[in-house]
């Protein structure tokens, strides 16, 4: 099995699991979880990787994932915000007056909502229901895959991801999108 990410040979079977619709049943399919060990990435067996992905960030998602996130995980989930701002503030470093950025899988906002007000914050956002929170937060938010969102060229100073990569039919293509 060749890793999705980075293309490496060196890979290995991790654990099978049954895949899971938020908040209306477990699926019938069962995926195989695949490691790489040069990059690290978990993916799932390249086979069984046709199908649609927006089916897991349905209603049942809005509903069940979105309201855990922001109220029993609220701790847990804002630390995190708090962290991930912290990080990007100390690369850029005030290089810059104001930054314009893009936060893909950007969720409710969370990461984003804890940067200041000199950043011009975009987010990309499957689930309707966590980029309506996310639109409530002052973020200019596009509800569509990543894949289905255009972009002319140099558009952002910033571009993010985070916990994205995994979920990706095909990171490298949108890794590579961001180059530019
Ligand atoms: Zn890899």
């Amino acid at each position: 099995m060749k890793c999705r990410l980075c293309q490496s040979e060196k890979t290995f079977y991790v654990f099978k699991k049954n895949t899971i619709i938020w908040g209306i049943k477990e699926g019938k399919e069962v995926w195989t979880i695949y490691e790489c060990s040069d990059c690290k990435c978990r993916f799932i067996d390249n086979n069984q990787n046709k199908f649609d992905i927006s089916l897991y960030y349905n209603e049942g998602y809005s509903e069940n994932k979105v309201k855990d996130l922001e109220k029993s995980k609220i701790k847990s989930y804002k630390r995190r915000g708090k962290i991930q701002s912290k990080i990007i503030n100390n690369i850029l470093n005030n290089k810059q007056e104001k930054y314009k950025i893009l936060d893909i899988g950007c969720n409710t906002g969370n990461f984003l909502s804890c940067l200041s007000h000199k950043f011009d914050k975009y987010g990309v956002e499957l689930s309707a229901a966590a980029a309506k929170r996310a639109s409530e937060k002052n973020i200019k938010v596009f509800n569509n895959k990543i894949e289905g969102v255009k972009f002319e060229p140099e558009s952002f100073d910033v571009v993010t991801l985070f916990a994205l990569i995994e979920h990706l039919e095909d990171p490298l293509t949108i890794l590579k999108k961001m180059e530019y």
